[in-house]
């Protein structure tokens, strides 16, 4: 078994040549092709209720008002968004299984207050949505967990910041509180607090549950009218001129027919450049490896808020009675041959990328030294060149609209795409 503090030194022994090769061999075991048998710490994907994937899962309409492309988190929420706004002419297209792509493998997070009273408004929706709106709607239960986030403060403007957030958030109704290092102690017993200015506690965020929550999505979705076909790769995008030059959307061609519409939605996640270059259009986005690991279990961890220490670029997300260590790599792996067969996959992880959240995470929560990783999780996440996600109408062709790019924020930051992307398709859709 892999001991978290072992990893660090297996790193550092790497890094100086004259220590054991032994250890230096060992600690690179990881490559760039993707690899399958890894678990995410989820009790149930949805690959696991697929059986043999033979054929597009309901015959396909000729034509729809509006084809949202990509069965991830931003494709389902876009279906659901845009079936609660009354269109109901509108089709899902999923290459593989609903959450194939990254979001089957997500840890989740979603934080509620963001540096932007957009982001905070939009972040409270989709909370609601994914807490109790849904569970309204459909009477299942998205596997929500409100188990409350934590932010580090361990320097004098992060905590002047986190004050700010919190009144941003008293705006908005998002309760929160800045806690002393000795009151972060009383909520978290296990966390280091010696070299901490003070915390930000927000007891209503929490973690989503991905297949939960697109399966709820999509089933309400369904209800409206939606509907939702999977194992039905998009193979083209028809594009016409209209008189005046303009160039605008026609159909939609997959591997078993074609549907005419005026209106797509390429929630296509780190494929979707692959979908813009079928119409023509430029998706500026980057895919790279992005990682976390699960330890093992943790005596006196269950029931802790997640933490996400800023500085550090880590986070610490409660996994029932262990923890998912991430965070923001530095020095990332580009994925520069995006693979079509790439369907609830993972990379192996590379170590001497990783390494440095784990050391966050260590002086943070000191017993993560002694205690082993169980898994790892290592997938495709696309990143944008302003760490801004890609939405609206792309200007090269009328009816192309862009949900992607999200930066690993695309579980939380979701209903940016549906109440602004689908707004304005709902818009696009009454002028045509
Ligand atoms: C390790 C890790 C941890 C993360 N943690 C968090 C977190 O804590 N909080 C958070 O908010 N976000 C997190 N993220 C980011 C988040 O998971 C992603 O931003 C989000 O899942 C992306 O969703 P998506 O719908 O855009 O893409 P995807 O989930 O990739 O969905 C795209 C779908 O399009 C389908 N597709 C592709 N091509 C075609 C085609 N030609 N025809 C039809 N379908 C097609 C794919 O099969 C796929 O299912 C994390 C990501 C990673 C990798």
């Amino acid at each position: 078994m892999a001991f978290v503090g072992r990893a660090v030194q297996r790193v550092a022994l790497a890094a100086w040549p004259s220590l054991s090769p032994l250890c230096r061999t060992s600690s690179r075991s990881y490559s760039s092709e993707p690899t399958n048998e890894k678990n995410v710490p989820y009790e149930m994907t949805l690959k696991q209720e697929s059986g043999a994937a033979s054929g597009p899962t309901k015959p396909l309409p000729r034509s729809a008002d509006v084809v949202v492309i990509g069965g991830g988190s931003l494709g389902c929420q876009t279906i659901y968004h845009l079936a609660k706004m009354g269109m109901t002419n509108v089709v899902l297209l999923e290459r593989d299984r609903l959450t194939a792509g990254t979001t089957w493998h997500t840890a989740g997070l979603l934080w509620q207050l963001r540096p932007s009273d957009v982001e905070v408004e939009l972040l409270a929706h989709t909370r609601n949505v994914i807490s109790k709106d849904l569970e309204e709607e459909t009477g299942l239960h998205t596997g929500w967990i409100q188990n409350g986030g934590l932010f580090i403060a361990s320097n004098k403007q992060r905590l002047d910041e986190y004050k700010r957030l919190m009144s941003l958030g008293k705006v908005y109704g998002i309760e929160s509180y800045v806690l002393s290092p000795a009151e972060t102690k009383d909520l978290y017993p296990l966390m280091n607090v010696d070299d901490l200015y003070g915390t930000l506690y927000v007891p209503k965020d929490g973690t989503m549950d991905p297949a939960g929550t697109c399966t709820t999505l999509t089933r309400a979705a369904s209800a409206k009218g939606a509907t939702v076909i999977e194992n039905c790769p998009v193979t083209g995008i028809q594009v016409r001129t209209d008189d005046l030059g303009v160039r605008k959307v026609k159909a939609v061609e997959t591997a078993h027919g074609t549907i005419e519409t005026q209106c797509v939605v390429n929630c296509a996640g780190v494929w979707a450049t692959k979908l813009g270059d079928m119409a023509g259009v430029k998706v500026p986005l980057i895919a790279m490896h992005h990682a976390y690991v699960v330890t093992e279990r943790i005596e006196g961890i269950q029931n802790m808020p997640n933490v996400r220490d800023h500085d550090a670029s880590v986070y610490l997300r409660l996994q029932g009675d262990a923890l998912s260590v991430g965070g923001y790599e530095q020095n990332p792996i580009f994925w520069e041959e995006v693979n079509d067969k790439f369907a609830f996959s993972l990379f192996d992880l590379d170590w001497d990328v990783f390494m440095q959240h784990i050391e966050g995470a260590i002086n943070r929560v000191p017993v993560l030294e002694q205690t082993g990783i169980k898994s790892t999780v290592c997938g495709p996440e696309s990143f944008t060149a302003d760490h801004k996600p890609l939405m609206g109408e792309a200007p090269e062709v009328r009816g192309f609209f862009l949900g992607c790019g999200f930066n690993s924020a695309g579980t939380q930051k979701k209903n940016y795409v549906e109440l602004l992307a689908s707004k304005s398709i709902y818009l696009l859709l009454c002028l045509l």
